[in-house]
């Protein structure tokens, strides 16, 4: 099939179409660069199945395609905060611009939502049934509406012009390719540990997170999209839960680092507890994810020291 990733030159995305080549696809690959990186599709450059282009999904595009991905979209508080409004714009006219596409040239299309859309809460795991509790106007709100909006925009698309659609929401993920300073938690941790630096805690760090490595993610995106039972949403994430501390003390013990923890001030809205429930994924997709936490990080680990001794 001729596949379009946009967001493909990111930590996911680049993954994404790695898993796409193998398969024997063609593949095009659409970003901006704003938070990922030509380098993490370099290897792929000269394939006659992949081509990359520069192109940002605010503005319309035509491509003859099978198969959309849409996971262009900043993904770390710190870069999507950085310029809320065009966050909310890649969200929000981004999937129109993908879902028209979609409809013309009628391909499937699947969008990366987010565990961001249940907020901060207060149904714990977190099933899809769970229609969240979001802040509207909150520093968080340019992803977590956006992303919001854009599931309902996936829906109507579907019900009024029978788009065929897949929505996933995923949980928080983490493995190779991550950006170093893309401000995300495990991300920050790994960094500051190689370097001897202070683990930034904030909060108290007992708000928990769950992690799921990026092959398992990658693995269940690519299922979602191919079978035909169910358009979603479905959660996909691990469900291993853990405090932020938790995770401090994790990193600092695999990297044997001299890191201190020390304690910084909460962000506004940060969710206290998120845990997706996957049943659905289970029974729907045959899926589970197959890493642990420990296991992830020591290849996440592995992969930001290789990045610090070019460096
Ligand atoms: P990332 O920031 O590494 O990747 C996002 C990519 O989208 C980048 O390459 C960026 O340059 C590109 N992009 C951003 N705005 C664009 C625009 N307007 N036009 C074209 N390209 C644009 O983040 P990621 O972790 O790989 O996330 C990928 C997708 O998965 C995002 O949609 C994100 O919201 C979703 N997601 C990720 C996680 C996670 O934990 N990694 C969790 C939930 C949802
Ligand atoms: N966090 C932290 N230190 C950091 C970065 C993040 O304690 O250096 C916390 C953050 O406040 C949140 C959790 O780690 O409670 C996960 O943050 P991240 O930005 O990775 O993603 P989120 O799940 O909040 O979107």
């Amino acid at each position: 099939m001729r596949i379009l990733v946009t967001g493909g030159a990111g930590f996911l995305g680049s993954h994404l179409c790695d898993r796409l080549i193998e398969q024997g696809h063609d593949v095009i690959c659409l970003d901006n660069y704003f938070t990922g990186s030509k380098k993490n599709v370099e290897h792929l450059i000269g394939n006659s199945r992949f081509e990359l282009i520069r192109h940002d999904i605010t503005q319309p595009v035509l491509l003859e395609v099978d198969r959309i991905y849409n996971l262009a979209c900043p993904a770390s508080p710190v870069h999507y905060q950085y310029n809320p409004v065009k966050t909310i714009k890649t969200s929000l006219l981004g999937s129109v611009n993908m879902l028209g596409l979609a409809k013309r040239v009628r391909a499937r299309i699947l969008q990366a939502s987010t565990s961001e859309v249940y907020g901060d809460p207060t149904v714990h795991p977190q099933t899809e049934e769970y229609w969240g509790n979001v802040n509207p106007i909150g520093i968080r709100s340019c992803y977590d509406e956006g992303k919001r909006v854009a599931e309902t925009l996936f829906m109507d698309y579907h019900r009024q012009n029978k788009v065929d659609i897949r929505i996933v929401r995923i949980f928080n993920t983490y493995g190779p390719r991550m950006h170093p300073n893309d401000g995300r938690v495990v991300s920050n941790f790994i960094m500051q540990a190689l370097q001897n630096k202070d683990i930034t805690v904030y909060g108290d760090g007992l708000q928990t997170r769950s992690f799921c490595f990026a092959s398992d993610l990658i693995e269940v995106i690519l299922r979602m999209m191919e079978q035909t039972q169910s358009i979603g949403p479905i959660n996909i994430g691990n469900p291993g839960e853990f405090t932020i501390l938790e995770l401090a003390e994790k990193v600092i013990k695999l990297t044997g680092s001299k890191s201190k923890i020390i304690k910084e001030h909460l962000p506004s809205d940060d969710p206290k507890q998120r845990k997706p429930d996957i049943s659905k994924a289970k029974k729907i997709l045959g899926w589970e994810p197959k890493v642990n936490l420990e296991e992830g990080l020591k290849q996440t680990i592995e992969y930001f020291r290789r990045e610090l001794s070019k460096a």
